[in-house]
């Protein structure tokens, strides 16, 4: 499967590469990024900035994506001009209301699938989310904790969304009329229903979630936490093998693992 990585010099990128040059499923063509990101002698692959990789995009397969949301609407921007037809995987999060129209307008033309995160823990966990929001129902108030490291810059994490888009379905709700992030001040009482959403900042954490069910004499307490990197990494390349050649479409990490 011959591979482009997007953001290719980021945390993720790297993982992402130093993974695949090892992994006999691909062939590593070379890297996206923005203009001054590090040059090839601190990334072991190629990177070619994003003005100039209409031949490489044309060449790949499938292209893995974990940058920023500007550069994905570039990336996106570029692909919907009729470049080649490389399925896309993104786990760029952050992203806009627009972004998810834009994804899905190019998936009219290839493979799409993003996904808020890679690891087959946390995708057993939002299914487990769902299922728990839609037995308890709103008599168990809902609040999502998330702790990332310091650097992370969007918040909510993208996948405590995913796992408040989870418990929304389960209580048969639209996420944004029910979501609360943080509070200070007065907020007053709990309105019944509101999914809370709380992100720790610090240190090295590669990512927690804790989803609490918070009822009247008891607490469910569902938590995940990653210990490496190369987690979403690891799945994102299993994402990618699994996307090379498939027909147009929007695709999710449920149908990767068959969830
Ligand atoms: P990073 O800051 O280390 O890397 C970002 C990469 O994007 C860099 O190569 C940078 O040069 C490039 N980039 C291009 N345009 C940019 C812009 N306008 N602003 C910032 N960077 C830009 O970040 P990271 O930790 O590698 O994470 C990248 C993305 O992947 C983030 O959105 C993060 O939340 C997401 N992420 C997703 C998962 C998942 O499983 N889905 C896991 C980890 C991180």
């Amino acid at each position: 499967v011959g591979l482009v990585i997007s953001g290719a010099t980021g945390r993720m990128g790297r993982t992402v590469a130093r993974l695949a040059a090892a992994d006999g499923r691909f062939e590593l063509l070379g890297g996206i990024d923005r203009e001054g990101a590090p040059g090839s002698d601190e990334v072991p692959l190629p990177i070619t900035a994003i003005d100039a990789s209409a031949d490489l995009l044309s060449r790949a397969d499938v292209v893995v994506d974990f940058s920023a949301p500007p550069f994905l609407r570039e990336l996106l921007g570029r692909l919907s001009g009729g470049i080649g037809n490389a399925a896309l995987v993104t786990g760029t999060t952050g992203l806009e209301t627009a972004d998810e129209a834009a994804l899905s307008s190019a998936a009219d033309a290839r493979a799409v699938l993003r996904a808020a995160n890679f690891s087959v823990g946390v995708n057993l966990l939002i299914a487990l989310a769902e299922r728990t929001a839609a037995a308890l129902g709103t008599d168990f108030d809902v609040e999502i904790v998330e702790a990332h490291h310091r650097r992370k810059e969007d918040a909510p994490s993208g996948t405590a969304l995913a796992l408040g888009d989870a418990v929304a379905r389960g209580h048969n709700v639209d996420l944004a009329s029910v979501r609360q992030d943080g509070r200070s001040g007065r907020p007053g009482a709990r309105p019944t229903g509101e999914i809370g959403f709380h992100a720790l900042r610090g240190g090295d954490v590669i990512g927690d979630h804790h989803v609490h069910f918070i009822g009247e004499r008891e607490r469910i307490e569902l938590t995940h936490r990653a210990s490496d990197r190369a987690l979403f990494a690891a799945g994102s390349l299993h994402a990618a093998a699994w996307m090379a050649g498939r027909k147009t479409g929007r695709y999710s990490m449920t149908d990767v693992l068959g969830l």
